[in-house]
């Protein structure tokens, strides 16, 4: 048996509106044909009664006689009348011959409805009225309108024509569902391509002109081309990232064998060797240990010790620390710090930001440039900037440089390892705060990094933190 979860979206559409076609069309039909009956059943009704009343006025009484004005007909419009006596005899008038076996006795103001012979319904209303002293009744008959041919041709119609309509609905709706959800079936032929080849480059070729509808599943066709925009970039940073790991690793490591070899046959060598082989240990294990930091942001287990921390302070023993390493590059450091900025936040990570931007500014500064550092209060946040005049950055690379590894050919030259800002940037994160660059190539560089200002409501965080 096919199952309904099995069937396919135009499928499922296509029987879906047709059965509430056929329930909305066949409850319509019901309702017209209940409503249509009842009122053709009234006006049967009302017609003969009139003609009933009517007839009254058209006989008469001369002596013995009755006598019935030439006007009256008794079979007009579908009503027969006829006229009887006050012992029940037929004086004059019509009567349908089907109706003749089923005739009740008369009764006054009594409509009855009644099965003739052939199987029609008749209405035959009877009425008693006095004439100048002597009984005389008026029986009227008429056929119910609502089983007349009319409507039930109409009925018959109407049955036999709906399957048929309902039938056409559903053919030509399910060609016109299956044509406007083409673009699905590309989209899913095109997914499929993807996963089997694991080709992420692949893209759903998308019709740009104006006459396309901009409509859901072009939307969708769009999202999905998005997606795999942004899956492929990942994809390419990772792969990238993972070669770049394993190359920074590699190359010290291939120093520290060499150097070792040396070592173990030369023994004049040695010193020298060591010492090699000691700043290669070091710059690997600062390279680990940036890695490492990387990989706790992006697992989000980044351990901050967070406190009310003095950041005007913190600014001013960095700019100490790091003035007299700019000053054997013959750069001067200057600072600008407005005092008391507190913030709330983990010390070694917030020295790490300063240092890192301080450093970077040291290593691509001008000779015989300046440096300054900058702090100030700005909307709730402690604004923190670097800027000096040197190198500069490209700006087609200003969004590339906090990518990790990522290294502009000028800068190359000089010691690093390309994942400075990368760390900066997720340490600033973690504070909840943001960090921007500006630069002109060739004329200096600004970095700004924004940590939310120390409040009140900090230390009821912490305490709760401890509580945990
Ligand atoms: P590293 O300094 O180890 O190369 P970073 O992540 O700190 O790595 O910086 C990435 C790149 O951004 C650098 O290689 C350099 O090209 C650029 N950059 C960073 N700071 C500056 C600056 N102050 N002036 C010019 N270029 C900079």
């Amino acid at each position: 048996m096919i199952q309904m979860k099995n069937l396919s979206l135009t499928m499922k559409i296509t029987i879906w509106y047709t059965i509430f076609l056929v329930v909305i069309t066949g409850s319509f039909l019901l309702v017209l044909s209940y409503t249509g009956n009842s009122k053709a059943s009234g006006t049967a009704r009302t017609k003969l009664l009139e003609a009933v009343s009517d007839a009254r006025d058209e006989i008469s009484r001369v002596g013995e006689n009755y006598i019935i004005d030439s006007d009256l007909d008794f079979y007009e419009d579908g009503v027969y009348l006829s006229i009887y006596d006050d012992s029940g005899d037929m004086l004059e008038g019509r009567r349908p011959a089907s109706l003749l076996s089923v005739f009740p006795a008369l009764e006054d103001k009594k409509l009855h409805k009644l099965k003739a012979d052939d199987g029609e319904t008749w209405y035959v209303y009877d009425s008693l009225f006095d004439l100048d002293g002597t009984q005389i009744w008026i029986r009227g008959m008429v056929k119910d309108f609502a089983e007349g041919e009319t409507i039930s041709f109409m009925m018959k119609t109407a049955a036999l024509a709906f399957p048929l309509l309902a039938l056409i609905a559903a053919i030509g709706g399910y060609f016109i569902i299956r044509r406007s959800f083409s673009p699905v079936r590309e989209l899913i032929r095109t997914a499929d391509e993807i996963s089997h080849d694991s080709d992420l480059s692949r893209r759903i070729d998308l019709d740009t002109s104006d006459e396309t509808p901009r409509d859901e599943i072009y939307t969708l066709a769009r999202a999905f081309n998005g997606m795999f925009d942004n899956l492929e970039e990942s994809f390419e940073k990772e792969k990238r990232f993972t070669s770049d790991v394993s190359h920074e690793l590699r190359t010290p490591l291939s120093v520290i064998i060499s150097q070792s070899d040396y070592a173990m046959e030369d023994e004049e060598y040695r010193e020298k060797a060591l010492s090699i082989i000691n700043k290669e240990a070091r710059h690997m294990s600062g390279l680990v240990n940036m890695l490492l930091s990387l990989a706790r942001s992006d697992a989000g287990t980044l351990k901050l010790n967070r406190e009310k921390i003095d950041f005007s302070e913190l600014c001013e023993t960095v700019v100490q620390q790091q003035a007299p390493i700019a000053a054997a590059s013959d750069i001067t450091v200057k600072s600008e710090i407005t005092p008391d900025i507190t913030v709330f936040g983990d010390e070694t990570m917030l020295i790490r930001i300063v240092l890192n931007l301080m450093d970077n500014a040291v290593k691509y500064g001008r000779q015989g440039g300046l440096i300054t550092l900058s702090l100030k209060n700005a909307d709730g946040y402690a604004c923190c900037s670097v800027s000096d005049d040197g190198i500069g950055i490209k700006a087609e690379e200003l969004d590339k440089i906090w990518e990790r590894f990522y290294r502009s050919d000028v800068s190359r030259s000089r010691e690093g390892t390309g994942l400075g800002l990368s760390i900066v940037e997720a340490l600033v994160k973690a504070h909840g705060g943001s960090i921007s660059a500006e630069s002109e190539y060739g004329q200096g560089s600004r970095f700004t990094v924004r940590i939310p200002l120390y409040s009140a409501a900090d230390d009821t965080e912490a305490e709760n933190g401890e509580q945990k």
